[in-house]
């Protein structure tokens, strides 16, 4: 098939799923200006095909033809060349699926999960955000639902070093958790289709949220000292 074929043949459905919910975090502020990308790799005959947002466009104004396709696993652009580039976080989202058998792959800057990529972050180093005890944890189909360590990584302005840490990541921790941070940047997570990609976000965006507002600081009351 050439790739005018290819382009031709792809299903618009999945263009207008990532459309419409890219409008539904532009409107909740998690994706601001242009900033974010969504994905899904798509199956049958087109399984090593992904598509993406565009880069450089509002992502409260996407159609089902501000998408591009791209190669799953490899991020090469499927598409003729001259028409949309692809986010330009493409490479964060092959690495994902090379390493999981996720088929959606959800990036945005969520303002708590943000706060708490800031405050996780380390110069130098792949650092680790501890999430236990809260009951959201039980949306993420976690191996230990009580708790899971989120890896936080470096902000490489060129966004190859970012994906290569995570593909070598997702390599050799087996049961980590569906979803990352970026220091300073903002949270991606993924799924077997968007919805639970999308679910699990509002899962770690929550608990960030109960994190930022302090739901762990300060000593709980027990119930004698209440009544004493
Ligand atoms: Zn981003």
């Amino acid at each position: 098939m050439t790739k005018t074929e290819e382009q031709n043949s792809l299903p618009t459905a999945a263009g207008e799923s990532l459309a419409d919910l890219s409008r539904i975090l532009y409107t909740r502020g998690w994706m601001p200006g242009t900033s974010g990308n969504l994905s899904v790799r798509l199956s049958g005959n087109h399984a090593s095909t992904a598509l993406i947002t565009a880069s450089g466009r509002d992502k409260g104004e996407l159609t089902a033809k501000d998408m591009v396709a791209v190669h799953a696993t490899t991020g090469e652009e499927v598409l003729l060349p001259g028409r949309l580039k692809a986010s330009a976080e493409t490479s964060i989202h092959t690495a994902v699926y090379r390493r999981t058998d996720a088929a959606a792959v959800v990036h945005v800057h969520s303002p708590y999960s943000t706060v708490m990529a800031c405050r996780a972050a380390e110069a130098g180093r792949t650092t680790a955000l501890l999430l236990e005890r809260f009951e959201l944890l039980k949306g993420l189909g976690l191996d230990d639902p009580a708790r899971t360590e989120l890896p936080v990584f470096r902000n490489w302005s060129d966004v190859r070093l970012i994906a290569d840490e995570v593909a070598t990541y997702l390599a050799s921790h087996p049961g980590a958790p569906p979803g990352l941070l970026i220091a300073d940047h903002g949270i991606t997570t993924w799924g077997r289709d968007l919805a639970q990609a999308r679910n699990r976000l509002e899962c770690i965006e929550a608990i960030c949220q109960l994190l930022v507002l302090g739901a762990r600081e300060g000593r709980a009351e027990t119930t004698e000292e209440l009544y004493q």
